[in-house]
C-alpha cells in the first residue's frame, strides 16, 4: 500500500465544522476558496462526511428536550444578547462576506443588517407563541391551542447571501423551541461560522445550533436522518425541487425557495430617471448575484424602451466595477472563476440568440485585479421570450430589455414564466398599479420599489418554481413552520356533577 502524500493543505487554514458547542476539524476532502476579487485561494473548507453531519444531528436531537422546556422569555433573552454581539461584530462579519462573496463592503453591512432584523423579529418570541384559547367551549370545557417545536430542523442555504440566509432561518427555528444543523454554502462558509461562535457566546446551550460545512454529501445525510423533522431550503430550482422531494417523500417538513427571473415593467407614464437609477441598482447590484434581482426590464411602447435603453447605457457607461472592498465600487466581482465562465457564456448565447448587446462588459478588466472574477454590466436589448437568456437565471450583472406592447402584454410575459419570485411597475398611474398587484402571479410585488423584500415582520417567499412547500420563509409563516399545533380540550368535574357515556359524536352543547 502507498503512503498517502502529504498535503499541501495549510489545516490551521480550513474551515471545518462546529457541534455541540465546539469546533471540529474534518479533514474529508477540503475544497478551496478564493478571494473573487483577486483570483487567489485564501484559505480551505472541510467537506463533512456523513458520521460528521450524523453527529451534529445527534448533539441537536440530545439537546432538544432541555430547549424546548425552556422557558420562550429564556430563550427571547438570549436573542436579544445575540443580537448586541451580531452588531458588535458587524465590520468583521460584513468583511468576511466581501472576501468571500465579492461583494461591495457597504452591500455585505446592507445584507447583514436584513438579517439581524429576522433575531429583532425572533426576540418578540414569547408574544408570537402564546397561541389561542377559549373558555367554555361546552359545560366547564376550555379549549386551547398550542406551538409545539417540531424537534431538530436543517437549514441549507446558497452562496449570495451567506449571512442573511441562514438568518431567515435559525433564530426563528431556535426561538420557536427547535435545535437546529445548519449547512451554509461551501462557497463562502467563515460568515456563518463567525455567527455561530457569537450565539455560544450569547448564552445559547452547546448542541442547539450546530453548523456542519459540506455538499450534497452533508445534504443527502441530513434529507436521510429520521431525526431531522423539517428542512428549511434556499438554493438553486433543480436543488430546491430535489430537496422538497426527497425530504417531504422521508416524511419530513420542507420549504424550499428556488431561482428566479424578476421582470420589471417600465410604462409610459413612469418617472423614466427614477426607473432607469433602480434598475441600475436591483440589476447589477451585488453582481446580480440576487434572488431579488431585476434581470428582465418589460418596457411598454418602443419609445419608453429607446429612452429607458439609452438612459441605462449611460449609466452603464460610468458605473464603476472593482474589489468589493473599496467601498467606492459599485459592483464587485463574480463568486467564482466557474460561475464567472458561466455567465459569459449566456453573454455569448445571448448574441448568437440574435439579442441587441448595447453593453458588453466581458472585456473589462480591473487594474491590480487582473486575476479577479469580474465581468463588466451587459445590457440585451430586443429581448424575446423565446431566447434561453430570457428563460432562464442567469445570476450575473446582465439585464435584458423586452419590448411590450401594452400593460397587458407585459403581465401575460410575467405569468408565463417558469418563476414567480418577485417583480414590480414603474408607473404613475394607480389603477394600473392596483391591477397589477391584484393580477400578478407573483409572490413579492414591488410599487415603483425595485427589490420587494419583505421587511422581517412579513414573510418572504414566491410562486409558481420559485417555492416548493406552502409556507415562506422568516415572519409569521416561520411560525408556522417551526411549530406543530396541537389543541387540547379540558374539563374538570366540578360541583359532583358525574359524566354518563355518551356514544353519539360531540355535539352542540
Ligand atoms: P445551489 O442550489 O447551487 O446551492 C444551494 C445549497 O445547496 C448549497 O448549500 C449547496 O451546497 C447545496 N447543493 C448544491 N447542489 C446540490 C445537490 N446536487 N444536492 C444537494 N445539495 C446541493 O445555489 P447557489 O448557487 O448557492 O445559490 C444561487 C441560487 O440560489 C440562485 O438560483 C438563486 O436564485 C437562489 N436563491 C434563491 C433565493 C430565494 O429566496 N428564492 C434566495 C437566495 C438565492
Amino acid at each position: 500500500m502507498s503512503a498517502r502524500p502529504a498535503s499541501k493543505i495549510d489545516v490551521a487554514n480550513v474551515v471545518g465544522h462546529f457541534i455541540n458547542g465546539v469546533d471540529v476539524a474534518d479533514d474529508n476532502r477540503p475544497e478551496p476558496i478564493s478571494n473573487p476579487a483577486t483570483g487567489k485561494v485564501t484559505r480551505h473548507v472541510a467537506m463533512a462526511s456523513q458520521q460528521t453531519v450524523e453527529n451534529a444531528i445527534a448533539a441537536a436531537a440530545a439537546a432538544f428536550p432541555a430547549w424546548r422546556n425552556t422557558p420562550p422569555a429564556k430563550r427571547a433573552r438570549i436573542m436579544f444578547r445575540f443580537k448586541q454581539l451580531l452588531e458588535e461584530h458587524a465590520d468583521e462579519i460584513a468583511a468576511a462576506i466581501t472576501d468571500e462573496h465579492g461583494k461591495v463592503l457597504d452591500d455585505a453591512m446592507g445584507e447583514f443588517g436584513r438579517g439581524v432584523e429576522v433575531v429583532d423579529y425572533a426576540c418578540g418570541i414569547p408574544e408570537l407563541l402564546k397561541g389561542e384559547y377559549t373558555r367554555n367551549v361546552g359545560p366547564g370545557i376550555d379549549s386551547w391551542s398550542d406551538h409545539q417545536p417540531l424537534g431538530v430542523v436543517a437549514g441549507i442555504t446558497p452562496f449570495n447571501f451567506p449571512a442573511m440566509v441562514p438568518m431567515w432561518m435559525y433564530p426563528m427555528a431556535i426561538a420557536c423551541g427547535n435545535t437546529f444543523v445548519l449547512k451554509p454554502s461551501e462557497k463562502d462558509p467563515t460568515a456563518p461560522m463567525i455567527v455561530a461562535h457569537l450565539f455560544k457566546e450569547a448564552g445559547l446551550p452547546d448542541g442547539v445550533f450546530n453548523l456542519v460545512n459540506g455538499d450534497k454529501e452533508a445534504v443527502d445525510t441530513l434529507l436521510n436522518d429520521a431525526r431531522v423533522q423539517a428542512v428549511s431550503f434556499v438554493g438553486s430550482t433543480p436543488v430546491a425541487e430535489y430537496i422538497y422531494s426527497t425530504g417531504t417523500k422521508n416524511g419530513k417538513r420542507v420549504q424550499a425557495l428556488g431561482g428566479a427571473k424578476n421582470h420589471a415593467i417600465v410604462m409610459p407614464d413612469a418617472d423614466v430617471d427614477n426607473a432607469v437609477s433602480a434598475l441600475m441598482g436591483a440589476a447589477f447590484g451585488s453582481c446580480g448575484e440576487r434572488c431579488m434581482a431585476i434581470s428582465v426590464a418589460v418596457c411598454v411602447g418602443d419609445e419608453t424602451a429607446d429612452i429607458v435603453v439609452s438612459k441605462l447605457q449611460e449609466q452603464i457607461a460610468n458605473l464603476k466595477v472593482g474589489a468589493g472592498t473599496d467601498n467606492t465600487n459599485q459592483m464587485g466581482p463574480l463568486v467564482t472563476k466557474v460561475h464567472l465562465e458561466k455567465v459569459k457564456d449566456y453573454v455569448d448565447l445571448g448574441v448568437n440568440e440574435g439579442a441587441n448587446l448595447v453593453a458588453d462588459g466581458r472585456g473589462l478588466v480591473v487594474a491590480g485585479h487582473e486575476g479577479g472574477f469580474f465581468l463588466g454590466p451587459c445590457l440585451f436589448d430586443k429581448v424575446t421570450a423565446d431566447m434561453r437568456i430570457y428563460q432562464e437565471e442567469i445570476f450575473g450583472p446582465v439585464l435584458c430589455v423586452v419590448r411590450a406592447e401594452s400593460e397587458e402584454h407585459a403581465m401575460q410575459l410575467i405569468d408565463d414564466h417558469e418563476y414567480g419570485n418577485g417583480t414590480c411597475i414603474f408607473t404613475r398611474d394607480g389603477e394600473a398599479a392596483r391591477y397589477f398587484a391584484d393580477n400578478i402571479k407573483v409572490g413579492m410585488v414591488g410599487i415603483n420599489v425595485p427589490l420587494p423584500v419583505p421587511v422581517a415582520y412579513h414573510s418572504f417567499g414566491g410562486w409558481k418554481r420559485s417555492l416548493f412547500g406552502d409556507l415562506y420563509a422568516y415572519g409569521p409563516d416561520s411560525v408556522r413552520f417551526y411549530t406543530r399545533r396541537k389543541t387540547i380540550t379540558q374539563r374538570w368535574p366540578s360541583g359532583g356533577v358525574r359524566e354518563k357515556a355518551q356514544f353519539s359524536f360531540p355535539g352542540r352543547q
